[in-house]
């Protein structure tokens, strides 16, 4: 099973392999309180990237460990790049870019990234 997502302008275009996360992690860091993403996290191995690898920018802030990844033109981030707590590549997806998924359905769990 896998699930699909994309930004807003439709360049950048993704998978991921698993079923559809029915709880989302929202944070109130001084980034996601401004963006408003709603996250699940996965191995990086998951994700498929099928289109717009040219069109993504990067930002770090802070800590710098997870790698905001931005559309160049609508400006969207789709995912986040991050590391797991055993060093493996993981990635954040923003369930807010999977059409498919009932946001209203998630069960969010809150994470108070703004006292990190
Ligand atoms: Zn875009």
């Amino acid at each position: 099973m896998a699930y699909d997502g994309s930004c807003h302008c439709g360049a950048v275009t993704f998978s991921v392999d698993g079923k559809a996360p029915a709880q989302a992690m929202v944070c109130n860091c001084s980034m996601c309180r401004r963006t408003g993403v709603m996250l699940t996290f996965a191995p990086r191995s998951t994700l498929t990237l099928h289109s717009g690898e040219n069109a993504l920018r990067g930002y770090t802030f802070h800590t710098r460990k997870i790698t905001h990844q931005f559309c160049e033109t609508c400006g969207i981030e789709p995912f986040a790049y991050a590391t797991a707590p055993d060093g493996t590549p993981a990635v954040a997806i923003n369930l807010r870019c999977v059409p498919s998924i009932d946001l209203d359905a998630l069960e969010i769990q809150r994470f108070d990234g703004a006292s990190r």
